[in-house]
């Protein structure tokens, strides 16, 4: 059940696609965010110019590529879709801007994972949509400027800590997606419901929501999993107690926390005392990337209120101990 959409199967990526919002009006949450896009769009589209830069951030799962895709359906604009790590040239850069029809967005995704020198070359495009090309090569070689089509850059990324400054500087829209209380999640799995032709009662559906780490990927992809054992040990049909089944046996506990979010609290608390202790050591540990803790997990432990992060590194708080069963030795001497 990792959130980040790098892992995904085939299957799930099409079963994602299925379940995507496609215009402003099905897009659940975030309404802060929201209600500005609707304004910088509308206005764009007023005044028949393409859309400022848009940088979107926050933990995987939460929208940012559905958004991308909404933006691009209201502007009534083309879309493409790259990530930062697959732009390895700026070569490869180059032959996506010159394609980009008058107003279409580029979107790239994972855009803090840029290499240096496609990141410069994206700053006068970005800026004055305007990219040097290299002709020919050896003694011959020069390099001639040309003109793009007026474009919207949609950057997402899950780390915005990472992101240069010259680089966040030139999006002139910049929004940050939070985690979904239940209630939204509880209509997210109604909705899907409703395209799956699963039946569900309201109850089901908020049992699935409230443990799906606030997350609408999470929340679509127990609701998969418990449709087949709904199928299989049910009437096909989800009620509580058959969200309550599927989710035990997904290894998704009461408040929520799935295997490696356990474990992490675990290996804090059994290793190194309940830290502190560095994020490289944790992974070690738990035998998981730390790029993926820093990104997936511990961002929902901390707003959860199970991790903190210090300047000494990683500590569990209380509620870890409780949540774990495990006796609180209480706070040692600082
Ligand atoms: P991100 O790009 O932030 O990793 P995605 O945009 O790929 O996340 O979202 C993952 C899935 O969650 C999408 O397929 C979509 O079905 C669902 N989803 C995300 N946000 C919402 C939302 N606000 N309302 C309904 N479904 C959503």
């Amino acid at each position: 059940l990792d959130p980040s959409s790098e892992r995904l199967t085939n299957p799930e990526r099409e079963f994602e696609k299925a379940l995507r919002p496609q215009a402003f009006e099905d897009f659940t949450g975030q309404d802060q965010v929201m209600e500005n896009l609707k304004i910088f769009v509308k206005a764009a589209k007023l005044r028949g110019e393409a859309l400022d830069h848009v940088l979107l951030h926050g933990p995987p799962g939460l929208g940012k590529t559905t958004l991308s895709n909404i933006i691009a359906n209201e502007m009534g604009v083309n879309i493409k879709v790259t990530s930062g790590p697959v732009l390895d040239k700026p070569g490869d850069l180059a032959g996506l801007l010159t394609n980009l029809d008058e107003g279409d967005i580029l979107f790239i995704d994972e855009i803090h994972r840029l290499s240096p020198l496609v990141e410069e070359y994206l700053y006068s495009a970005m800026e004055d949509f305007k990219i040097d090309i290299l002709l020919e090569s050896g003694p011959n070689a020069r390099s001639v400027q040309i003109g793009l089509n007026p474009f919207t850059l949609i950057g997402a990324t899950t780390r915005s800590g990472l992101l240069t400054s010259p680089l966040r500087a030139r999006f002139g829209i910049n929004s940050r997606l939070a985690y979904y209380d239940s209630k939204l999640l509880t209509s997210i799995v109604l909705r899907s419901s409703e395209i799956l032709n699963t039946k569900i009662t309201d109850e089901g559906a908020y049992e699935i929501a409230r443990r799906s780490r606030g997350t609408p990927r999470i929340a679509n992809a127990l609701l998969r999993r418990t449709r087949d054992f709904a199928q299989i040990k049910g009437n096909g049909s989800i009620d509580t107690e058959i969200a309550r089944f599927a989710l035990t046996a997904l290894n998704v506990d009461e408040h929520g926390l799935d295997e490696m979010d356990n474990k992490i609290l675990a290996a804090i608390i059994d290793k190194f005392k309940g830290g502190p202790v560095g994020l490289k050591t944790i992974a070690t540990a738990v035998g998981e990337d730390d790029g993926t803790i820093e990104e997936v997990y511990e961002p929902f432990l901390i707003q959860e209120g199970y991790l903190m992060r210090t300047a000494r590194g990683r500590e569990v708080t209380e509620a870890a101990y409780k949540h774990l069963n495990r006796l609180y030795p209480g706070k040692t001497g600082q």
